[in-house]
């Protein structure tokens, strides 16, 4: 009986799943809070990221039939683990940092999102120099003519984890996590030394 109830438990909450509307959707995930835990020993961090920078390999182009970096899968899933660790919240939902949101799309049971380059045309696997972006933010980002050396003087200069950018012609803003705020500034800091 109890596993007949929680199996219509479980039903009557995917019916009232299909019942919200997109606005009801985005209400219930706009109010959630954006992640803005940090680690627990900064200064320690700060040395470890800081000192990583110069070591981290670079990225590597070998000419077969196309150009590829053989290097890259294997830095695209650190990236994903380390953005996972600071926007994805207790309820394992994954924030878009554009968003600043709970993006919607999931795969495999898990929240689908986009590692995307912040600071174009580094020649590093940097995970800290990652965006964590929902599929439309991260093609928005891509493609907006963005230049990196703004991008680059932006990230340095703001005091409240928040970049305002124009986007193609769209007025967004780019929200970091703390934490992640401080360990790209690390990187781009000692690349810069
Ligand atoms: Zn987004």
């Amino acid at each position: 009986m109890d596993i007949l109830l929680s199996a219509l438990a479980v039903e009557f909450r995917n019916i009232l799943n299909i019942w919200l509307s997109p606005d009801d959707l985005l209400a219930k995930h706009t109010t959630k809070a954006f992640p803005d835990r940090v680690s627990q020993n900064p200064e320690r961090r700060s040395g470890k990221v800081s000192g990583n920078a110069p070591n981290t390999p670079e990225k590597i182009k070998e000419t077969k039939n196309r150009t590829v970096d053989p290097e890259y899968g294997e830095a695209q899933g650190e990236a994903r683990e380390y953005l996972e660790s600071w926007y994805m919240d207790e309820d394992k939902e994954m924030f878009c940092q554009l968003c600043q949101a709970p993006q919607p799309v999931v795969l495999d049971r898990k929240p689908y999102f986009e590692a995307v380059d912040c600071v174009v045309g580094i020649n590093s696997h940097h995970a800290e120099n990652k965006l964590a972006l929902c599929p439309n933010h991260a093609a928005m980002y891509r493609n907006s003519g963005l230049k990196p050396d703004d991008v680059h003087r932006l990230i340095l200069e703001c005091n409240n984890q928040r970049i305002s950018l124009n986007l193609a012609g769209n007025e967004v803003e780019l929200r970091f996590n703390p934490q992640h705020l401080r360990d790209l500034r690390d990187v781009l800091t000692a690349r810069n030394r």
